[in-house]
């Protein structure tokens, strides 16, 4: 694997510079959890604090997943899905606070990103092969509106304003609970690191002095690179119609759902932003299959903290202000390095 080459190199370097008898090396865990590969990994002075260290991550991953899981009946989420049609549902205030910033980014997204997309959402079955009929889709789409859901900050109670509503954090959840992670890393003192959960990444520190190198994948092609960028002290989320899908008579049928159509949103065939949290990032990363790369971009390049970079169905890729696109390759130039990682571990 390129990351464990690359993490090795690293390793040689520092050896030489520290005294002997010291034991800093990288370290490295991926987990299955959140339905998705949670992978992290560390520079640590002391092997028995690192390995403290990743399990109270993974730990961090299960708790959020626990709370937070539509697969879970048991989850407040869950719950909030079972009777806020009838009732107020109370919350932790962690939960609640989620769900009220994702109301945030529907705003700032003009509604492309909205957590009541599930109202229509969970009548696709991916691996299964299943959408549903125009009918279907007719009869949900009212129920899906983020203007629906009402709170009560006093009681942290979440209420659903209209029949049918469902919401789901899967397109928030997992860049949350990157940043949970990285707090708990840095509250151990941890200056070097990366976490990921599915697209939401967030790296803490450089790699030893350079930047890290990330990849963002060719969407038909996986082990084909589109750009790389550096990145130190940042979140990265990458969001494409190729992570769960299928094919059915010409059209792809992917998990990112317009929520004025109820159809997968295809405006993008992937989506990645860069901004200091990994909330942030997730938060945005859905905008552009929706509205269209032109005006997610217009809104990307009108929030300073933002920059994101675009892969349109014909094979461009258009970069917000902040980024340029790396120069052409003179000819007779030695190759860039190689050194990357991808956004999703393979
Ligand atoms: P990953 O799970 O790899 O981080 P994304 O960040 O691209 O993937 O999020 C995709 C998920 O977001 C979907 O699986 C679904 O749970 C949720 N989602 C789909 N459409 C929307 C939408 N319009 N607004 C908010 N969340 C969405
Ligand atoms: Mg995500």
């Amino acid at each position: 694997m390129r990351r464990g080459v690359h993490a090795i190199f690293a390793l040689a370097l520092l050896l030489a510079a520290l005294p002997s008898g010291a034991r800093a090396d990288w370290m490295e865990r991926t987990e299955a959890i959140m339905g998705t590969r949670v992978y992290v990994e560390l520079w640590a002075q002391d092997a028995t604090k690192g390995d403290d260290a990743i399990e109270a991550v993974m730990a961090e991953m299960r708790r959020i997943d626990a709370l937070m899981s539509h697969y879970k009946p048991d989850s407040q989420l869950s719950q909030i899905n079972a009777h806020a049609n009838t009732e107020p549902v109370a919350v932790d205030k962690e939960l609640f606070d989620l769900i009220k910033l994702s109301t945030h980014y529907s705003q700032i997204t003009d509604g492309a990103f909205d957590i009541t997309y599930a109202s229509v959402g969970y009548l696709y079955d991916y691996p299964c092969h299943i959408h549903p009929s125009e009918e279907q889709i007719k009869s949900a789409l009212p129920a899906v509106n983020w203007r629906n859901l009402i709170f009560d900050e006093a009681h942290h109670t979440i209420r659903f304003g209209h029949p049918g509503m469902r919401i789901d954090l899967g397109g928030i959840g997992k860049g949350y609970a990157v940043d949970r992670c990285v707090a708990i890393l840095k509250a151990r003192g941890f200056e070097h690191a990366v976490v990921t959960a599915g697209g939401d990444s967030r790296i803490i520190g450089d790699r030893m002095g350079r930047p890290w190198l990330v990849a963002i994948r060719h969407p038909d092609n996986p082990k084909k690179v589109v750009t790389r960028i550096p990145l130190s002290d940042a979140a990265m989320s990458t969001s494409g119609d190729y992570e769960r899908y299928f094919d059915e008579d010409g059209v792809r049928y992917h998990h990112i759902i317009d929520p004025h159509t109820g159809h997968s949103a295809s405006k993008v065939r992937s989506a990645t932003i860069i901004a200091p949290t990994a909330t942030q990032t997730d938060g945005m990363s859905k905008t552009a299959f929706v509205l269209g790369a032109e005006k997610a971009l217009e809104i990307i390049n009108r929030m300073p903290e933002y920059d994101a970079v675009f892969v349109l169905p014909d094979g461009r890729v258009l970069f917000s202000n902040g980024l340029r696109p790396p120069a052409a390759r003179p000819a007779g130039a030695p190759p860039a390095s190689t050194e990357a990682i991808p956004p999703h571990p393979p």
